[in-house]
């Protein structure tokens, strides 16, 4: 299995559009993030995680001609707002793209995307999806996929677990009953938005703190804010949790 961290940025990107802070005009080609999604190939299989805002781009620079299947973690913006590049798949391949979300987040899709799902409009292309809703573990061709319950604020979101990779973003609490989802990972990616404390999201400090726990081989830290410099992080945290940068891939057996 390959996991590719296609962006490794919070809602904004970074830089962040008129912000002439160090980071957003850092010329590190890793302080340049888009916005937080993940894929995966494994047996012949490519999946996707959340359709970011910044897919088009992202699927162009890593030459992804093929989705088979996108698991939704939540439906904000940064998250979803790629949605309509899924057309180009189902161009390409000729193929319906099964969606798998918890059932929050696909009554958000609906009604968000009401273009796509409403089965009225009629006016031009828009992709084809099926969506499905996830309640429990799940087989997809072979691969088995568990679903993670975490807190994103008020939101009860999804995080997923493949093998030994879990993708859990967006996070601000973790309940203990999806803890015992998590032992035993080769590769946990987890957010950690900035240094100061938010109410949606883990910061630098609830990230290692949570990491510890889990105890993963290795720790991937992404949705990172401008707030975030990719040396002076990676030099400040423990031997086996790095920062994410755009493009970053990881091999697991
Ligand atoms: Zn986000
Ligand atoms: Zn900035
Ligand atoms: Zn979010």
């Amino acid at each position: 299995m390959k996991v590719v961290i296609l962006g490794c940025a919070t809602s904004t990107g970074v830089p962040i559009i008129g912000c002439q802070c160090h980071v957003c005009t850092s010329d590190n080609p890793k302080n340049k993030r888009t916005r937080c999604s993940v894929f995966i190939e494994s047996r012949g299989k490519n999946i996707l995680i959340d359709s970011s805002t910044d897919l088009r781009f992202q699927a162009l620079k890593h030459n992804i001609t093929r989705l088979d299947a996108v698991l939704y973690t939540h439906s904000h913006a940064d998250h979803t707002h790629g949605i309509d590049e899924l057309r180009t798949f189902n161009f390409v391949n000729d193929m319906v793209i099964p969606c798998y979300g918890n059932s929050f987040t696909i009554n958000n899709l609906k009604n968000n995307f009401g273009y796509i799902f409403d089965g009225v409009y009629s006016a031009g292309g828009k992709p084809k999806l099926e969506l499905n809703i996830v309640e429990d573990d799940f087989d997809f061709d072979g691969m088995s996929i568990i679903p993670v319950e975490i807190n994103h604020a008020s939101w009860m979101i999804l995080g997923y677990r493949i093998g030994n990779f879990a993708y859990l973003t967006d996070c601000s609490g973790i309940p203990s009953e999806s803890m015992e989802k998590l032992h035993g990972l080769d590769l946990l990616i987890i957010s950690a938005l900035r240094y100061r404390e938010h109410p949606a999201h883990f910061n630098i400090e609830q990230a290692i703190q949570m990491t510890q726990k889990i105890n993963p081989k290795l720790a991937v830290f992404t949705h990172m804010g401008h707030q975030v410099e990719y040396d002076t992080l990676l030099s400040e945290l423990p031997d086996n949790i790095v920062p994410a940068y755009d493009g970053m891939e990881v091999e697991l057996d």
